[in-house]
């Protein structure tokens, strides 16, 4: 179970423009964290950093003591799974789906998942479970059972840290608050960075960060946070 820490991370995306502007915040070994914010406070861009997609003007990221700075792109690939908002789907089965990345062993990736214990709960709730077809870009699919998928996808690379853009977002309430729950289920042995744009799908993250303009204006639990307001 890694720490993940941003150390005084300045970035812009263009040099005259800081998007973040000396952030500073610390991933506990497997916690549980959100990031929340208003649209625009630079949330995706945490995440994109993280993966090193982009480097900061200056700062550092660390991921169990290790500056990213000096990690190679797959070993940093192997440690972060992601969950985007809008995951794409090949146009197979659940299963090909789900055990992708590795086409030459297909066979024995989608075995894989049908016996990992964290991915059972995400497939339980499908349709007909790995033979479904999900259509183009998983169209045959409801938004949840999609999201479903791309978790148990990304689970079954087994990350040591999981990053949920969004992942939950663009769902009703209450498919939002299962997929939820049986992702706190799953990621005991994990560490947990969820983006997330409203406070109330997150009340039960150890720690929220409160995002505002690039800036930690606040962090606490859901309850420490609703005393200040
Ligand atoms: P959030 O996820 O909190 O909505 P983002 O991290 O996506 O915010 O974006 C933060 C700021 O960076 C926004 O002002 C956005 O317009 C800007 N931005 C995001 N991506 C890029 C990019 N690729 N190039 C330039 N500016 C960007
Ligand atoms: P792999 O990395 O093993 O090829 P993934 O399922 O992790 O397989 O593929 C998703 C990859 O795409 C991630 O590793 C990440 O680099 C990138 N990616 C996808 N969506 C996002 C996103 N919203 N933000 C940042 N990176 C993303």
């Amino acid at each position: 179970k890694p720490t993940v820490v941003f150390d005084n991370v300045v970035f812009g995306y263009e040099d005259d423009r800081d998007i973040l502007h000396g952030l500073s915040f610390e991933v506990p070994a497997g916690a549980h964290v959100a990031i929340v914010g208003p649209s625009g406070a630079g949330k995706s861009t945490i995440g994109r950093l993280l993966f090193r997609f982009y480097d900061p003007q200056s700062g550092r990221i660390l991921i169990d003591g290790q500056d990213i700075a000096s990690v190679t792109q797959e070993s940093l690939r192997a440690a972060i799974g992601i969950v985007p908002q809008d995951s794409v789907l090949f146009n197979d089965t659940i299963g090909y789906n789900i055990g992708y990345g590795r086409e030459d062993a297909r066979d024995e990736d989608i075995a894989r998942a049908a016996a990992d214990a964290a991915i059972l709960p995400f497939i339980r709730s499908l349709p007909d479970g790995f033979d479904t077809e999900v259509g183009e870009r998983g169209l045959k699919l409801s938004g949840g059972e999609k999201q479903r998928v791309a978790i148990a996808r990304t689970l079954l690379k087994n990350p040591p840290i999981l990053l949920l853009d969004e992942a939950t977002s663009a769902l009703d309430t209450r498919t939002e608050q299962e997929i939820t729950g049986t992702l706190r289920r799953v990621s005991r042995n994990r560490t947990s960075i969820a983006i997330a744009h409203r406070l109330s799908t997150v009340a039960d993250a150890d720690t929220i960060f409160v995002l505002d303009k690039g800036r930690l204006a606040e962090s606490g639990s859901h309850q420490q946070l609703l005393r200040h307001d």
